[in-house]
């Protein structure tokens, strides 16, 4: 597949009328339609407007062939189960890409306050259409995840969470959640994702709960940029998500961590490109992704600001996947998360996978 069609495809979107596993906003990137493009899975934006479409299974740009195949990926069969208290299934945990197994473990966020909402995020948009529930139990997240291993197949599970207010900023409840799945789920590999905790103490129980690979997030390496976007997870220094990236590395191990770096928030290309070259050098994945104006957040619904040029993804996402590839880091690496499911970045198509 060409890159630059893959990287416009994830900025255009695609024309696609039926995508049985879909995203309405919530934590992380949504809107979106889940695909096998060429084989590869891929969290594609629904785009009426997109020039992309689907015909015979066939990706055309404008009307012509490209030359690529496009298979939606189908409903998962755990869908239809609820819980004995009458939980929709699909309410507790969600199919991403074709092998995901996705939740948010905590559906509020300490920082959703109109003044310290990061301006990309719909975290409680979900919560608020009545298509989750606000905390996902343990023992649910467990029936869910045996579920979707037995009926579907699914291969590796994420948990995000919303963050609280408390000094551990969510990371107690992620490892319960863990802990739980892994009873009922032994060979599951899970990542979980979280701010930096208050106590780097918290790292060491997440993997002794079970997880293994970790996501802190810091979607920006540009001061500016993260208080501009991130009015209060941006408050958080630096030091600190360098301490827990480090910390990190220390527990889970080199490549087993990841941080998502969203490309359109302003930030300088070549800053960006050295920040990432020196999270590789501490071990840690740089996960980028272009930032998308999502339904529900104040970055589209207030300020309207449109996906970064096309170009300009296409030239950062390269240069990032060849710094991967000469430090020989791989997504497909990575035990489970976001950097081994790939479906939100164009990196493997730019080439990080041919390391
Ligand atoms: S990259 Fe992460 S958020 Fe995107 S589909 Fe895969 S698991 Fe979900």
């Amino acid at each position: 597949m060409s890159s630059s069609t893959r990287v416009d495809v994830a900025i255009q979107g695609i024309r696609l009328l039926d995508a049985p596993v879909a995203r309405r906003s919530g934590a992380g990137p949504s809107d979106d339609g889940h695909v096998l493009l060429d084989g590869v899975g891929a969290a594609i934006p629904l785009n009426p407007r997109s020039p992309y479409s689907v015909r015979g299974g066939k990706l055309l740009l404008d009307g012509a062939d490209t030359g690529l195949g496009v298979e939606a990926v189908a409903r998962p069969r755990f869908y239809d189960l609820t819980t004995a208290d009458g939980v929709g299934y699909d309410k507790i945990a969600r199919l991403h890409s074709a092998n995901v197994l996705a939740t948010t473990v905590v559906q509020t966020c300490a920082r959703y306050d109109v003044d310290e909402r990061c301006r990309f995020c719909a975290i409680e948009e979900s919560l608020r259409q009545g298509s989750t529930i606000a905390v996902k139990q343990p023992a649910q997240l467990a029936e869910v995840a045996k579920a979707a291993v037995e009926l579907d197949g699914v291969t590796q599970m994420v948990m995000t969470t919303g963050t609280s207010r408390g000094r551990d900023r969510g990371a107690t409840h992620l490892a319960r959640c863990v802990r739980a799945v892994r009873e009922a789920v032994p060979d599951l590999p899970i990542q979980v994702q979280c701010e930096p905790p208050g106590d780097l103490a918290s790292i060491q129980e997440l993997y002794d709960a079970g997880a293994r690979s970790i996501g802190i997030h810091v979607e920006s390496l540009d001061d500016a940029a993260r208080l501009r976007w991130m009015p209060g997870k941006g408050s958080v220094p630096m030091s600190e998500y360098r301490a827990a990236w480090a910390e990190a590395v220390r527990v889970f191990g080199w490549n087993q961590v990841s941080t998502y770096i969203l490309v359109g928030l302003g930030e300088d290309p070549d800053e960006l490109v050295a920040g990432c070259e020196e999270l590789i050098a501490m071990g840690v994945y740089p996960f980028v992704v272009p930032y998308r104006p999502l339904d529900g957040t104040l970055a589209k619904d207030v300020d309207g600001i449109p996906a970064p040029p096309h170009a300009d993804v296409y030239r950062v996402t390269s240069r990032v996947a060849a710094l991967l590839r000469r430090a020989g880091m791989t997504g497909a690496d990575q035990a489970a998360g976001c950097a081994s499911c790939g479906a939100c970045s164009a990196l493997g198509a730019c080439g990080e996978e041919s390391a």
